[in-house]
């Protein structure tokens, strides 16, 4: 029997109206939930996630504030830029869209966001938090893919979980997020020398590469749970890692692209977003809903 489809879009749909109802409340208080998006330079990926985070904005009712900046904007001057919004009361959460010019260290960038306000949760005390399970802003997206798994109702205590992939951004915090809630958990990357070994064992795959067709039928055991994070273009046509038609008859569930991870990406943003509003000034920093689970 092929694998049953984890919906990215039907359940970012079911949280986005949980989130406008948030941002409803908090309106109600006279607070209006605000996001800043820091686009710079001219690539066509960036302007179409970064319309697609503005659009959200629009759906759950919070204000974007979108700035846009030449690629040959400085260092110094976009790091100002960020200062400012820091103490701006209006904006709740900053997000720079990646990736930047070369000039530009994006570590210095991200740095300079308050972390009460990096709700892409890439900053070093982020990280901090969602290796040690703290309350704060986790990555967006492997927050979504965490409650994507979770929507499968397969619980994780017990589990084989491999992660491929361990970019700051997303393997290595996927992989602190499958191990906070019980999960043994493998990171694959470029140097492992036989994936296929590893993610034959797993319950659990997540593929966060960025190469077209890397996992296959043959390296899945049946009824795993099978996570495509990639994005990769193909002769034109989008697609993931995980080569779909081959993968969607060993499964137990998949998520496909386009419709799985990506707008569950957009949708954790959303929500970090309206944490930090939530948290504003308090002090107290947000309560990852992915479950937390301190040590
Ligand atoms: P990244 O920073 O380029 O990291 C890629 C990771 O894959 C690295 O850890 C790399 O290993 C590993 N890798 C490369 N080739 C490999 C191979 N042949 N076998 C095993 N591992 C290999 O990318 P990223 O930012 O994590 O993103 C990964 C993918 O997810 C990309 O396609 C990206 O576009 C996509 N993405 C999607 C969303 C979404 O919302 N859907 C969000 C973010 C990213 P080494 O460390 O050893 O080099």
């Amino acid at each position: 029997m092929p694998a049953s489809i984890i919906d990215g879009v039907a359940l970012s749909r079911t949280l986005r109206a949980d989130l406008a109802r948030r941002a409803s409340a908090l309106k109600a208080r006279g607070i209006t939930p605000g996001l800043a998006v820091l686009l710079v330079g001219e690539d066509p990926a960036s302007r179409t996630y970064v319309g697609a985070k503005v659009r959200a904005c629009a759906e759950v009712g919070l204000a974007s504030h979108l700035e846009e900046y030449g690629a040959g904007i400085s260092e110094a001057a976009l790091l100002e830029r960020i200062v400012a919004l820091n103490a701006d009361p209006r904006i709740h959460g900053i997000l720079v869209q990646m990736p930047l010019p070369r000039h530009i260290d994006p570590l210095r960038v991200i740095e300079t966001i308050a972390p009460h306000k990096d709700v892409d949760g890439y900053s070093v005390r982020s990280a901090g938090e969602t290796l040690t399970g703290l309350p704060g802003l986790r990555p967006c997206t492997p927050l979504g893919c965490m409650l994507l798994i979770q929507s499968t109702g397969i619980p994780l205590r017990g589990k084989h979980a491999v992660v491929i992939g361990r970019s700051n951004t997303v393997g290595k915090p996927m992989a602190m997020l499958l191990l906070q809630r019980d999960a043994t958990v493998t990171i694959c990357h470029s140097g492992t020398a036989d994936i296929g070994r590893v993610t034959r064992e797993a319950d659990i795959v997540v593929a966060a590469v960025g190469r077209a067709g890397l996992l296959t039928a043959t390296m899945v055991k049946p009824g795993a749970v099978v996570i495509d994070v990639g994005i990769n273009r193909v002769t034109g046509r989008l697609c993931g890692d995980v080569d779909f038609d081959s993968v969607v008859q060993v499964a137990g569930a998949i998520t496909p692209v386009p419709g799985g991870v990506g707008p569950m990406t957009v949708t954790m943003l959303m929500s970090n977003t309206l944490d930090a509003a939530e948290h504003a000034g308090t002090g107290v920093r947000a309560d990852a809903p992915e479950g937390r689970r301190t040590a």
